[in-house]
């Protein structure tokens, strides 16, 4: 059997081991030191805007954190983009918080800015004003940001933007990760650049920033002892993670030309096949970094689900999946409020992910090509 093929695995370049060697030649073997400040400065240099990073353990415990300096607790509504992995509306629920779920658009796959506008108009009839939206630039592509940060600016509402999927994504010129109130980024294994675990919080001022820091290096007071007036946590990256990081950084532009690569080329393939459409801007306000290349089956034309092209794939040792499985339809937030439109379930139900690493090879592209070769 050949070598598995995967939908997105790690890319290292060349930097990354002299960086972590450091740590080690230093001694700096902790959530603190300077590869997590070097790499905080590439990460601010990069989105520009002014903005203060805080290099976190995780994505998720940056979306935590931004929800705690919100001011979100207990018995707070949080709206959140249904169709998303489920991190970005796991923290809600460690607030003690409810999701509110608000279904897709068409154009980017994103939170639908009328059905928002809807949710809150009847959330508030209903007796709460939801405290923040959790919008997301899904598989990269940017949402909808005029629109939505209209919305939510008319009423107030904070946008909490999950750029997890989405770093070197733009719209109209400007870096995804600079417009919500507070953004988040993910290092994880399976991003666009990894620290094999990390995240990071994009704060609004540097006083937020560095709130959050306090927050997640366990709330210490100013004395010599223990001291704790706040709940803290223990959510900092590590020197060692973040020496990968900022050598990441450097091979950031072309990994997003290598995504954008396999996009075009999946475009090609599919060109003439009717039925198939792969993922693509709607114009050119929008730039995807194309983190995951995904395709929508029509099954009545081409005759095939997406399940059999997976497994038709998987049998040929390559890995492709299905969407983000819209969260109003996960077991687990069923009681949940949602507002919905039939977008996200059909974009699921007709949806499939194809491998987009960086790092694929020629001789990968063969097999891939050989495999679709059948469906096109
Ligand atoms: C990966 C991801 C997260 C969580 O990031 P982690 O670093 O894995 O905790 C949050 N939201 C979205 C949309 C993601 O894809």
């Amino acid at each position: 059997m050949d070598n598995r093929i995967y939908l997105s695995s790690p890319h290292m370049g060349e930097t990354e081991q002299t960086y972590v060697s450091k740590a080690f030649e230093t001694n700096w073997i902790a959530p603190l030191g300077p590869n997590v400040q070097e790499f905080e400065i590439a990460i601010e240099d990069y989105l520009g805007n002014k903005k203060n990073v805080a290099a976190l353990s995780s994505g998720t415990a940056a979306l935590h954190l931004a929800l705690i300096l919100l001011g979100v607790s207990s018995g707070d509504e949080v709206l959140c983009q249904s169709m998303t992995f489920s991190a970005s509306a796991n923290p809600i629920v460690y607030q003690g918080a409810t999701p509110v779920f608000v279904d897709s658009e068409h154009t980017t796959w994103n939170m639908c800015p009328d059905l928002l506008e809807e949710a809150i108009r009847d959330r508030i009839k209903k007796g709460k004003k939801p405290k923040a939206i959790i919008a997301v630039h899904l598989y990269g592509m940017p949402y909808q940001v005029e629109k939505l940060q209209a919305v939510a600016e008319k009423h107030g509402i904070p946008i909490v933007e999950d750029s997890a999927e989405a770093l070197g994504s733009t719209y109209k010129g400007k870096m995804c990760g600079t417009f919500g109130t507070y953004a988040i980024l993910s290092f994880n294994g399976n991003k666009i650049i990894t620290t094999s675990g990390g995240g990071a919080l994009v704060a609004p001022t540097l006083a937020l920033k560095q709130r959050a820091v306090f927050l997640a290096t366990q709330a210490r007071d100013e004395a010599p002892h223990y001291q704790h007036s706040n709940i803290g946590y223990n959510y900092r990256l590590s020197n060692i993670c973040a020496g990968i990081g900022r050598g990441q950084m450097e091979v950031l532009p072309e990994r997003i030309s290598q995504r954008r690569k396999n996009n075009s080329r999946y475009a090609e393939i599919f060109r003439n096949v009717e039925g198939v459409s792969v993922f693509t801007e709607p114009d050119g306000d929008y730039f995807s970094n194309h983190w995951l290349s995904c395709i929508q089956i029509d099954k009545n034309k081409t005759g095939f689900t997406p399940e059999k092209l997976r497994l038709a794939l998987e049998a040929e040792n390559i890995e492709s999946r299905p969407l983000w499985k819209p969260m109003h339809l996960q077991p687990v937030f069923k009681d949940a409020p949602a507002y919905t439109n039939g977008i996200s379930e059909e974009i699921f139900s007709k949806g499939l992910c194809l491998p987009s690493g960086s790092n694929l090879t020629a001789k990968d592209w063969e097999r891939i090509k050989i495999v679709l070769g059948q469906f096109v």
